[in-house]
């Protein structure tokens, strides 16, 4: 049994990658402003994500890593928060050594919670209010695992991509990212064009405009910042960043009518606001593709809106 746990826990966390992603989903479903993400080695001898929302009351605590404890599924047909299984911190006790540390801020003391498989030790502590959640020796007990790893720096660029889509997603919020004592993306609360500033710089920044379409919100470039990848057309679903579905990439593309060069692609970040019902979050389990309903009608919404968002500028 501990062997097929073992098993489990890495479906869900297959590499530090996933550590970082559930557990910043979880400080974005805790409403957190303030989002710090660390990793040593590469995630694999530290994560750390430190987050200022609304924590975990006393009682609760020893529950969270617990197989299917989840304070948040209200309504299976209709998820509007990011996590929904109860799995994340969990596989991450069975995959690593997880240290919970947090305190609701109208609480006096904060908890930690150690945790390796089902060995649970609770503390009282001090610390700030929100939580911080650290996973050290991802895989120690799995070397197969462990052997199949990227090398760190690759495993950083991809954690340090991931997160600008964060911060692109929820500029409002502030996001620091470090890797090994090295700052690799700091971003302070603003709009979406200074989350664009953040991520890929001031100069492609003044070169985006705004979409604020009741269907969907973000940023474009103009037409003359285009590359022949579609590897800066970013999405998000109700806040949760999801891979693009090819169909309305190309809703998209097909707003910029004649002013896209054929093959070209335009640098956008838009999220998508859809009623929680039409939105199936569950057809992957590390959650980067949705299923979304009426996708013909998306796109032909979406197509109208990039093209009154070009009209209204002047180019
Ligand atoms: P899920 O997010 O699917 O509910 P997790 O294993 O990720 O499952 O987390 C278990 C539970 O622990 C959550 O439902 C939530 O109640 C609590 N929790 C986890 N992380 C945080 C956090 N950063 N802030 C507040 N509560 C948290
Ligand atoms: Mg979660």
């Amino acid at each position: 049994p501990e062997v097929t746990r073992l098993i489990a826990a890495g479906e869900v966390i297959s590499r530090p990658l996933d550590v970082v992603r559930e557990l910043v989903d979880n400080a974005l479903d805790a409403k957190a402003t303030r989002i710090e993400v660390e990793l040593e080695g590469g995630g694999l001898s530290v994560v750390r994500v430190r987050d200022n929302g609304v924590g975990i009351p006393e009682a609760d605590v020893p529950l969270a890593p617990r197989r299917h404890a989840t304070s948040k599924l209200a309504d299976v047909n209709a998820i509007d928060t990011l996590g929904f299984r109860g799995e994340a911190l969990w596989s991450m006790a069975w995959a690593g050594e997880l240290t919970l540390v947090t305190r609701p801020a109208a609480q006096l003391g904060a908890i930690e919670l150690k945790a390796r498989g089902d060995d649970v030790e609770v503390t009282r502590v001090k610390a700030a209010a929100g939580t911080a959640v650290t996973v050290r020796d991802l895989f120690a007990a799995l070397p197969a695992r462990l052997r199949t790893q990227v090398p760190p720096a690759t495993e950083v660029r991809e954690v340090t991509t991931l997160l600008g889509r964060y911060a692109l997603h929820h500029p409002e919020l502030h996001w620091k990212l470090v890797a090994d004592g090295e700052v690799k993306l700091q971003h302070a609360p603003s709009d979406a064009r200074g989350a664009v500033a953040s991520v890929f710089g001031a100069l492609t920044a003044n070169r985006v405009l705004s979409v604020d379409a009741e269907l969907v919100r973000g940023v474009l470039s103009r037409p003359e910042l285009t590359r022949p990848r579609r590897d800066r057309m970013l999405l998000a679903v109700n806040g949760r960043p999801v891979a693009f579905p090819q169909v309305l990439e190309k809703a998209v593309i097909a707003g910029y009518g004649e002013l896209l060069p054929s093959g070209q692609a335009p640098l956008c970040v838009l999220d998508l606001r859809l009623r929680p019902s039409d939105v199936n979050p569950n057809v992957h389990p590390a959650k980067a593709e949705v299923a979304l309903a009426n996708v013909p009608d998306l796109a032909a919404q979406l197509t109208e809106a990039v093209r009154a968002a070009l009209m209204a500028s002047p180019l």
